[in-house]
Order: C-alpha cells, then sequence, then structure tokens
C-alpha cells in the first residue's frame, strides 16, 4: 500500500468541522492522518467512488461519449460520472445515461470495478454496469461534446483504463491504447 504512514491530505490546512488548524497525528488505530486537535475530527482520505455504462445497440455499436470537460476532454470514454452521495450505484449509473446521453435506462448487469489512478483524486473506484436502453432520444448532454454509436472494429482512443477493461470484459476486445 502506498505510504499510509505519511499525512493524507496534506493540502488540508482547516477542520471541516470547526476550523481550527489541523496537523497530521496518529489516529486510534496508528495510522497518521490529518486531525483536528480542537474538536478530533480525522480527515480521511478515501478512493472517490465512479460509475462507468456499457450500451449497445442492436447491431452490437457501443454507445461513447466525447467528453467536454477535464479529465481528458475531447476524448471518447463510456457514458461516466462520480458517484452522488445520496444515490445508489445503480441509480447514479442511469442517471448519467440520461445526462450525458438523453436515454433512459435499466441496469441489465454489473460488469466489475477497476481501482484506477486520478489526476485530481489520486484514486478512484470504477463500477462498471451494462444498461439496456428502455427510451429517450440520443442527444449529447450538457456535459458532453458530443455522444454516439461506434461499430466495435472503428473504436477512438478510449480515455480511461477503466473503460478499457470494462469494454474488454464485455466484447473480448483488447483495447491497448
Ligand atoms: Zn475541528
Amino acid at each position: 500500500m502506498k505510504d499510509i504512514e505519511s499525512p493524507q491530505f496534506p493540502e488540508i490546512k482547516f477542520c471541516q468541522n470547526c476550523g481550527s488548524p489541523v496537523q497530521a497525528a496518529l489516529d486510534a488505530e496508528g495510522k497518521k492522518r490529518m486531525i483536528c486537535p480542537a474538536c478530533g475530527r480525522v480527515h480521511y482520505k478515501n478512493p472517490i467512488p465512479a460509475v462507468a455504462i456499457f450500451v449497445q445497440n442492436g447491431d452490437g455499436e457501443l454507445l461513447l461519449v466525447k467528453r467536454k470537460f477535464l479529465p481528458q476532454a475531447g476524448k471518447w470514454a463510456l457514458p461516466s460520472g462520480y458517484m452522488e452521495i445520496f444515490m445508489s450505484p445503480e441509480d447514479n449509473a442511469i442517471a448519467e445515461l440520461r445526462e450525458e446521453t438523453g436515454f433512459e435506462g435499466e441496469i441489465e448487469r454489473f460488469i466489475g470495478w477497476y481501482f484506477g489512478y486520478s489526476p485530481i483524486y489520486e484514486r478512484v473506484l470504477s463500477l462498471g454496469f451494462r444498461l439496456r436502453v428502455t427510451g429517450g432520444t440520443l442527444q449529447a448532454g450538457d456535459d458532453a461534446a458530443d455522444a454516439k454509436f461506434f461499430s466495435l472494429d472503428e473504436l477512438p482512443p478510449i480515455a480511461f483504463a477503466a473503460h478499457r477493461k470494462f469494454i474488454h470484459l464485455e466484447t473480448g476486445l483488447e483495447l491497448d491504447f
């Protein structure tokens, strides 16, 4: 495991609970974390969970969105997003599909997970879901530059390793870009 002994969240200077300056200290388990000496709040650093959505149309083509925002702006990827705290992973996946592509969908199955790196959050735990489209009209949402189906033998470079893994698990394709 990567330096659990080093202070986590060194960029956090003040307590998120009471506003006092925090300092690196050992928690009850002896792990070094950023802890508030005033109120005792421990500032944990955890992987950020995200969902990715795999959808194929009747011709076996794969639904991709062109990313509008960082990271990987301008590249193609599965519809995806960071999880909202008040929604289940499944509901997050359905909501992301709707927001990015205009499609209504339902969960077909859980594909798997991928533990990857993020330039922003350091570590991201991505959950892949295969969805079936049940309605709606394909239209790129506000946070996507484009959305369309691609033939599996004409896929563009896929932005994220997590998405390449989910595509591989569902199609057998080896995507090495
Ligand atoms: Zn505090």
